[in-house]
């Protein structure tokens, strides 16, 4: 089969079929590109935007953005680390969240790495885990698994393990304790960096990231609109952490203003209990789908 790639394009690679593809697909698809995705295809050109996207596996994905295969590549930045590979990491996307944490049997006792010096080790990460122990000189013998690592200390192959977590539920199903993280992941954007000096790849990269941008940093804010008394409206404003200064608005009633913003979300219930015992009333929330600052 060959594939119908345009050369002005540009070329993402994507996960084909597993924990990411559903996130990354929503998120091209929210930054308002249109293409055709379902389980066989291999890729798409995206009707809309100079790009076609190619399904993967995860694993090639790094390796293809270094070979200028493609010219970016979503992917989890476990496997970019992993990957050894020369590629820039571009973006994070604020999903896929998990580390690679060092995890040992509850009854072991252990609870520093350096007691696992001289120990085996099973991972299917073995080069960043040999480099995490290396650099911290814990002599450990790693040994490479590909699936169902968790399981390997109850089998008495290993006495620690190096694996992914994001809920812990399947270390403490396998009752094991996290006694060390080796790295934080999340799926990022990384580049060829050829593509990235080449101008007019360049600028095509770059009207994505805007879009990308647009969409991760609506996701971490909530507009909020209310009414407050016109008494309270300097103090209103010196707590309202928003973009700039709050858009103020007089209504029918010149005792309130109403004022509107956008708040960070991990700042937002502190400020609603602040702004409600200075008065606040008829507050309204609303989530934000595209926001440029
Ligand atoms: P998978 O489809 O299972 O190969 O996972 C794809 C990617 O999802 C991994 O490479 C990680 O970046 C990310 N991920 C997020 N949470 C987890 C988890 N609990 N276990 C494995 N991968 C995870």
């Amino acid at each position: 089969m060959t594939l119908r790639l345009n050369d002005d394009h540009i070329k993402l690679a994507i996960q084909k079929d597993g924990r990411l593809t559903e996130d990354t697909r929503n998120l091209l698809r929210t930054v308002g590109l249109h293409f055709e995705s379902y389980k066989q295809r291999l890729f798409s050109n995206c009707r809309n935007f100079p790009m076609d996207i190619l399904y993967v596996r995860d694993d090639d994905i790094a390796e293809y953005v270094a070979e200028g295969v493609v010219d970016l590549g979503i992917v989890g930045r476990n496997l970019v680390v992993e990957s050894e590979k020369p590629v820039e990491e571009i973006m994070p996307l604020n999903y896929g969240h998990c580390s690679l944490k060092v995890a040992v049997p509850a009854e072991s006792g252990i609870e520093r790495i350096e007691q696992l010096s001289g120990c085996k080790v099973a991972t299917s990460y073995p080069a960043t885990t040999t480099r995490f122990f290396a650099e911290r000189n814990v002599d450990v013998n790693v040994i490479t698994i590909s699936g169902s690592v968790e399981i390997t200390p109850a089998l008495g192959v290993a006495s620690g393990i190096v694996d992914l977590v994001s809920t812990g539920s399947s270390l403490r199903l396998n009752d094991l304790v996290a006694i060390d993280t080796v790295l934080a992941s999340q799926s990022i954007v990384i580049g060829n960096r050829d593509a990235l000096a080449n101008s007019h790849k360049a600028a095509i990269i770059e009207r994505l990231l805007t879009r990308f941008r647009g969409v991760i940093t609506a996701s971490e804010y909530k507009y909020v609109m209310m009414n407050v008394p016109t008494s309270e409206l300097e103090y209103v404003s010196t707590i309202m952490p928003g973009l700039k200064s709050p858009t103020v608005l007089p209504t029918a009633d010149v005792e309130w203003m109403a004022v509107h913003t956008a708040i960070r979300e991990d700042m937002f219930w502190d400020v609603i209990e602040e702004l409600k015992t200075r008065g606040a009333q008829g507050i309204l929330v609303s989530s934000i789908e595209k926001m440029f600052v």
